[in-house]
């Protein structure tokens, strides 16, 4: 696709209000591919206008409407899926294959759910004397990463717009022209003028502009913890709704009984998936003490397979390359022992980090404490179930998971004691309607599925 130099404000593509650029670098072969304009308050504040202004038109359309509105902007999805690949590859990295089935796919079925949820949803019910009526919370603030550009947009704006809430994106830096095209997909969809406006720009000035702008109802936030504390509490100052995506360190807990090299097979792919920069991924595998060397030899057979610049892409950016290969010199300083991969770049051109496999990892080490965002894993070892519950536990995250067992029943009593919002039993399916967030530190709030539609709700209650 050909960049846009303005910002989606109104219906329309608008000038930005300053001059000043961001160049937009594909990060496989580390050359600038386009520029968009990095917005400004000013950007922000016409964006907002513009939302506040479609509100109440959006909001007192009929849920059936909003529901084709949203369908049309799926069949869009559908329709430009190849450019969809093609663009999160350029400015991802991400193989072209894991661009189609992932990146270009799975928005298609959020999307897909949610024109179905705003159509069946009951925005009214009874509780007693009571009718409760369930109204759109305002307008919207989407601030989202770059690790899925597509998806984590369309988990926001999709259920705010079921939920007949207008949007202001602010987007994140690396992959701007993904959102570009989604703006191109929301207005070939034919939804009204200011319900969904882009602002691109840098996350200290237009995010900030954007989380903090009194015409904001409520800010929906997907990234670092670090910037959510911030969001949360600006946010928190203005009595504001607030809603956090943030990091993780799940577990991947495989208990005795389990199908060992199953496990351990898809723990591996699960990690290296997206250059294991997914908020969810299982990067601490826990094995049974009994069973901890097989399952090293089964892990360094399994990651051989993940060769960078084929099946795993580079890392978003520069940064991102140093800070994930720093992890790899500091796990070696505290202790772990490297069964595949290292802190060596494999190319001299792109931003690629070897696929790495960590032994002798304990607990309390950073690698195991610390999100690392890169295809890094560490293998931890357990005496009993007790141990691997109180390692599984012992993060301040709590995001995601997997137990693999012999039978389901067995895996469920150990998901139960686990602190974190979703886990995969025996390898599960992923599941577009399956409220996704985070316990502890890994968030506030739910996105997916009827769960995701309510946060984009607030009551009313009618007494009789
Ligand atoms: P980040 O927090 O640096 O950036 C995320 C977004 O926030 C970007 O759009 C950025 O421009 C913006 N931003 C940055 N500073 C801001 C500020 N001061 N005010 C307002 N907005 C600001 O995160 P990242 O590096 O882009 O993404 C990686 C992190 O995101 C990882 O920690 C990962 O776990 C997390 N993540 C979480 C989920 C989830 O659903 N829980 C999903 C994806 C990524």
């Amino acid at each position: 696709m050909k960049a846009h130099d303005g910002m989606y404000i109104g219906g329309q593509w608008r000038p930005a209000a300053g001059p000043d650029t961001i160049a937009v670098v594909n990060p496989a072969d580390e050359q600038v591919i386009a520029h968009v304009p990095a917005g400004t308050a000013e950007d922000v504040d016409a964006a907002v206008r513009a939302a506040r202004e479609a509100f109440p038109a959006w909001a007192a359309t009929p849920p059936a409407e909003r529901a084709a509105g949203i369908a049309a902007l799926r069949d869009v999805l559908v329709a430009r899926k190849d450019e969809i690949a093609e663009t999160v590859t350029a400015e991802l990295g991400a193989p072209l294959a894991l661009s189609r089935t992932v990146h270009a796919g799975v928005p298609v079925l959020v999307a897909g759910s949610y024109a179905e949820l705003a159509a069946s949803y009951s925005f009214e019910e009874r509780i007693g004397n009571s009718t409760v009526l369930l109204e759109p919370v305002g307008v919207v603030g989407a601030i989202t990463p770059w690790n899925y550009p597509l998806h984590q947009v369309v988990a926001k704006v999709a259920p705010a717009l079921a939920a007949g809430c207008t949007v202001v994106l602010k987007p994140a830096e690396d992959t701007p022209l993904t959102a570009q095209l989604f703006a191109e997909a929301i207005h070939e969809a034919g939804l009204p003028a200011g319900v969904f406006n882009l602002v691109t720009g840098l996350g200290p000035v237009a995010g900030q502009a954007l989380a903090a702008h009194e015409g904001v109802d409520l800010v929906s936030f997907t990234g670092s913890t670090a910037v959510g504390r911030q969001i949360g509490a600006t946010a928190g100052a203005a009595v504001k709704r607030v809603a956090l995506e943030l990091g993780g360190k799940s577990a991947n807990v495989i208990l005795p009984s389990a199908d060992l090299a199953k496990a351990v097979s898809v723990g591996i792919a699960n990690v290296m998936s997206n250059s294991g920069q997914t908020c969810s991924a299982w990067t601490r595998m826990l094995v049974h003490k009994n069973q901890y060397d097989e399952a090293l030899a089964l892990a360094a057979a399994a990651v051989a397979k993940y060769v960078p610049g084929e099946r795993v892409g580079p890392l978003v950016n520069a940064k991102q390359q140093q800070r994930v290969r720093g992890y790899i010199e500091k796990g070696l300083a505290e202790g772990a022992r490297l069964v595949a991969g290292g802190p060596e770049a494999p190319y001299e051109t792109g931003y690629y980090v070897s696929p790495t496999v960590f032994a002798d990892v304990t607990w309390d080490m950073t690698i195991a404490q610390e999100e690392i965002f890169g295809p890094v894993l560490s293998i931890l070892k357990y005496e009993d179930e007790e141990d691997a519950l109180r390692i599984a536990n012992g993060t301040v995250y709590g995001l995601a998971g997997a137990v693999w067992a012999a039978d389901a029943a067995e895996a469920v009593a150990f998901a139960r004691r686990m602190d974190t919002g979703q886990v995969d039993i025996n390898g599960g399916r992923f599941n577009p309607l399956a409220p996704f967030g985070g316990y502890k530190q890994s968030g506030v709030g739910r996105e997916l599925g009827p769960h995701g539609l309510s946060e984009y709700l607030q009551t009313k209650s009618l007494q009789f």
